[in-house]
């Protein structure tokens, strides 16, 4: 098995094509990619013994066929962290993201990380207190090579926006923050970057050669070697021009959840499902729902402006604005969750691993699952599968297509429309959905409030700033408390 190696990308692909395309070899290639063991660029011996220890501890951690209970905990095959595992992905993903440390001491190569920047430290969650650090490596100031590569190649328009994370500990946030920058200057990248202690946030767009660098530079700087891998950037078809500028810089949190990440930490995360084991959940979620028996709730963590241009079909969306308003929308929707299985997803699954611990330190729910690569790497294998209509996405594209269906309406006429565009107010940040004809007609803000407040401004000498509260801001409540039980959730075709 190759680790950690994605099908090289071809390179004047559809976007839609291209996805299919790759979501086809990944098929055929079956269920062994790259997820298993240490995925670094070790020496063959030491990649050996990391491998073995890594299978090893896995091993350790399996369910006895005998104890295996019948009834709840039937497909579980691991334990590990008070978590059960029902497929080799899972557990795998797991130990790669909670236990490098004590596989690498295992495998020997964890004696002296922070000396060995290009070695074979393994990074995060093992620091010991009074113990020696094992925790995270040096960051390697790495810039890539790239005078084999013309100045078109490197700035070309036609590129791709990647889209990952990595959890995992960062000592020296500051300094890795500014190799980010130093690194996207390098590549002629925007986009934005969120560092912080507990690890880092990107979305970049750029050239397909830059993108390219981008990712295989990343996955060989030590501090994410042995928690990051090919897989977990999600690429869509964009480039350099899908963002006004580049930002990078050192936060809390690498996303804003409002919630400190030493009080909630990524290691409480929820259980990860793949692509198919989703779709299996969703599927017996479905059927079940419409005979009014489910146990499960299907949550979309992301906001409600996401959500209502796409989501999956039956989901529960809350109608939040933005995620830091999702702890206490769980708070004051407990009852709700209370003895279900929650299975949650957003995006490109960032806001599933600390939502999802979030909900799990609450102790309401009997489980806690999560879309692994989010809603991106779902659609790259089922375009047409249970999530109907467009995927939200925050650079200036606004949307990414995977199927035709459009499950939005405009706000003035009514008509099918999933297109969003900036409220047409200056001081307004309000997304809106106005068809063609509506926008033709002068339609072009949030609501009446700021269509009004436009034509103020327009008529009138700037000065004077007008208030950012309209129609939209107003009405909605910061914490929605749900009133549907999720049996009674649409089931429908949306
Ligand atoms: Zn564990
Ligand atoms: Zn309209
Ligand atoms: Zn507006
Ligand atoms: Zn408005």
């Amino acid at each position: 098995m190759v680790l950690g190696e994605a099908a090289p990308r071809g390179s004047a692909e559809g976007a839609a094509a291209g996805r299919k395309q790759r979501a086809a070899a990944r098929r055929k290639v079956g269920r062994g990619r790259g997820r298993a063991g240490p995925r670094c660029n070790l020496g063959n011996e030491d990649a050996r013994r990391a491998f073995q220890a890594f299978s090893l501890f896995v091993k350790a951690k399996e369910v006895p066929a005998a104890s295996r209970c019948p009834g709840g905990g039937e497909g579980v095959r691991w334990r590990c962290c008070r978590q059960a595992f029902e497929e080799l992905p899972g557990i795998h993903r797991h130990v790669a993201l909670h236990h490098s440390g004590d596989v690498g001491r295992q495998a020997g190569l964890g004696a002296a990380p922070a000396e060995s920047a290009g070695g074979a430290a393994p990074a995060g969650g093992s620091a010991r207190p009074g113990g020696r650090s094992c925790g995270s490596p040096e960051i390697a100031w790495a810039l890539p090579d790239t005078s084999h590569v013309s100045h078109d190649d490197l700035t070309s328009q036609v590129g791709d926006v990647l889209l990952y994370y990595c959890y995992c500990e960062v000592r020296d946030p500051e300094k890795l923050c500014a190799w980010q920058k130093a690194l996207c200057q390098h590549l002629h990248l925007t986009g934005k970057v969120r560092v912080a202690s507990e690890g880092i946030n990107g979305t970049v767009g750029g050239s397909k050669v830059a993108t390219s660098l981008y990712i295989k530079v990343m996955l060989s700087q030590p501090l994410f070697k042995t928690t990051l891998c090919q897989e977990d950037f999600k690429s869509s078809a964009g480039g350099a021009h899908c963002f006004p500028d580049l930002r990078v810089g050192v936060f809390k949190e690498i996303v804003p959840m409002g919630i400190d990440p030493k009080i909630v930490s990524y290691k409480e995360t929820g259980i990860h499902l793949s692509p198919q084991e989703f779709h299996r959940e969703v599927e017996q979620y479905l059927s079940q729902a419409t005979q009014g028996q489910s146990d499960t709730i299907l949550l979309d963590c992301r906001n409600f402006y996401e959500s209502k241009i796409g989501h999956f079909q039956g989901c529960l969306a809350p109608d939040i604005r933005k995620f830091s308003y999702f702890p206490s929308y769980v708070d004051e929707n407990l009852e709700l969750f209370k003895d279900k299985r929650v299975l949650m997803y957003c995006t490109g699954g960032i806001r599933c691993e600390r939502g999802s611990a979030y909900l799990r330190s609450k102790a309401v729910c009997r489980e806690v699952y999560q879309l692994k690569g989010g809603i991106h790497k779902y659609l790259e294998e089922f375009p047409d599968g249970f999530y109907r209509g467009k995927l939200f996405v925050f650079d200036d594209r606004y949307a990414i297509c995977s199927n035709e269906d459009i499950i939005s309406a405009c706000r003035y006429c009514g008509v099918l429309w999933d297109q969003y565009k900036l409220c047409s107010s200056q001081h307004c940040r309000q997304l809106v959905l106005t068809c063609p004809a509506c926008c033709n007609k002068g339609l072009t803000a949030c609501c009446p409030v700021c269509q009004e407040k436009e034509l103020k401004v327009t008529s009138r000498a700037s000065g004077q700033i007008l208030k950012e509260e309209c129609e939209c801001t107003r009405r909605r409540p910061r914490v929605p408390i749900e009133h549907v039980s999720p049996r009674m959730l649409d089931t429908g075709k949306y």
